[in-house]
């Protein structure tokens, strides 16, 4: 059995039923075959075993009290997948669909992802099947505690570094962090996406969003096009999704819709951003409310969706941002997209396209920015944040994303470049893996077999 092969058919049989982990471990090693076919140094050092297996992966209860005095038990998890290239960087992610094979998805992706980005952070990731929504803060509260109670003695500020995700915003990173303080007594820039005054960055918030729009931004400037002008589609109305809306506003786009897990919107004037904070970052409203300002929007709910699909992909669009979850933009969707015209997709979230989709998009020749490469701003403006706590400064908002901009653009020219290298020069899946992976690979062979 070839190589890459045989080394699926084992992750298969010694980590049964993680499909989340499968297609994500496919889709890399398969567009690693041709760099792996010319370089056998690879194989002759083990390299692509050991790097399908984390480094460690820890599983914890998280026991905590609602408010009606019950006991609640979740699962805790952090899988801390490698450190070649710098301390476990990654987020961590509350939502009832967590398991283990989704946080080894995301771990796995994250190794290569922070690597395109050109800094030294290794891959990881955590979180919790605990579901946020209609939570109390002190229920909230409660649970980060308790989650922290375990995570801390497996992190640092140079041994691994969390962050945000679906779930884990400003409020979840406080109440952890201060869980951290208080059982460390260390002061130290431990977790990212703080607040401001107490170690946060200026732009993280806006870091994810903002950095899928500047990748979608050099993908069509590589064709002699751009966004200005452009109808988009977005999904997701959470942090992702906010901000990359609000980006495309600034760069004379216009997005038209967004989504949660109960509907979307389709506003053809444009999604009223101000509206649409109010709504989800102060009142935690459904996006059904956004009807009661705007009569001339159209709700959609999930019920009326076509059986099979995200209904969010037939709005007819130039530019897609798929800024929700895993899987959420399948074959018949991508068909839809082209079918109507787009031209670009650029991936907020991780890994939302199938690999069918995905396969779409790639024989179309279309712009696709893969999320491992559209959606790095998050972690390097994470690693922004981390730099400026470890040297005790602050930096502007226009610093910040001015290095975020430019970060962007090096993921573009690396992603394009090791394309161009493979004979395929559109295709961005192939060159983001191989770019990603030869940093770490290389870096796992000087150091030895560990
Ligand atoms: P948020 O929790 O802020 O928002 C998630 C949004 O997606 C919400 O609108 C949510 O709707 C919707 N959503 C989540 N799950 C589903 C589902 N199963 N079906 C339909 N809608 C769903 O998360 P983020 O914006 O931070 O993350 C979005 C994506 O971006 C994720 O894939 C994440 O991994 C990725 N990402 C995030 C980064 C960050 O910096 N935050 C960095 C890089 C990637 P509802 O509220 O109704 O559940």
């Amino acid at each position: 059995m070839p190589y890459v092969a045989e080394t699926i058919a084992r992750l298969k049989k010694s980590a049964p039923a993680e499909v989340e982990f499968y297609q994500a471990v496919e889709e890399v090693l398969t567009s690693l075959r041709p760099l792996l076919d010319k370089n056998p140094k690879y194989r002759k050092h083990g390299i692509i075993e050991r790097i399908v297996e984390p480094e460690r992966q820890i599983s914890f209860r998280v026991s905590w009290i609602d408010d009606k005095g019950h006991v609640q038990v979740n699962k805790g998890y952090r899988v801390q997948y490698s450190s070649a290239i710098g301390p476990y960087k990654g987020g961590i992610r509350f939502h009832p669909t967590v398991y283990s094979g989704i946080i080894k998805f995301l771990g796995f992706e994250q190794i290569f992802k922070n690597s395109l980005t050109g800094l030294a952070i290794g891959g990881g990731k955590g979180g919790s099947d605990f579901d946020p929504k209609g939570k109390s803060d002190n229920e909230i509260m409660r649970f980060c505690q308790s989650f922290m109670t375990e995570l801390y003695r497996h992190i640092g500020a140079t041994v691994d570094v969390p962050a945000g995700d679906i779930g884990v915003g400003g409020r979840e990173i406080g109440y952890m962090y201060g869980q951290y303080k208080r059982l460390t007594g260390s002061y130290e820039g431990v977790l990212t996406g703080k607040k401001l005054n107490w170690g946060g960055s200026l732009a993280r918030t806006e870091a994810t969003g903002y950095g899928a729009v500047y990748f979608a931004q050099n993908m069509l400037e590589g064709r002699g096009d751009s966004l200005n002008g452009k109808t988009c589609v977005v999904s997701g109305a959470g942090n992702v999704a906010i901000y990359t809306i609000q980006k495309l506003h600034q760069l004379g786009a216009k997005a038209v819709t967004c989504s949660d897990s109960r509907g979307f919107i389709y506003h053809e004037k444009g999604i009223d951003l101000a509206l649409l904070k109010q709504l989800k970052e102060v009142e935690g409203a459904s996006l059904e409310k956004y009807l009661e300002t705007h009569k001339d929007a159209k709700y959609t709910p999930v019920s009326a969706y076509p059986a099979g699909r995200n209904a969010v992909w037939s709005v007819p669009c130039q530019a897609a941002f798929p800024s929700a979850t895993q899987n959420e933009l399948n074959e018949a969707d991508a068909k839809e997209l082209l079918k109507n015209g787009c031209i670009c997709i650029s991936e907020g979230a991780n890994m939302p396209s199938t690999p069918e989709a995905v396969e779409a998009f790639l024989k179309a020749k279309i712009c696709y920015g893969p999320g491992k490469a559209a959606n790095a701003g998050g972690v390097a403006t994470s690693q922004l944040e981390m730099a400026q706590n470890g040297s005790m400064q602050q930096w502007t908002f226009e610093e910040v994303d001015a290095k975020l901009k430019d970060i962007m653009k090096n993921i573009y020219i690396r992603a394009s470049e090791a394309a161009a290298e493979f004979g395929e020069p559109t295709n961005l899946v192939l060159g983001a893996n191989i770019a990603g992976f030869r940093k770490v690979a290389d870096a796992m062979i000087d150091q030895g077999v560990v």
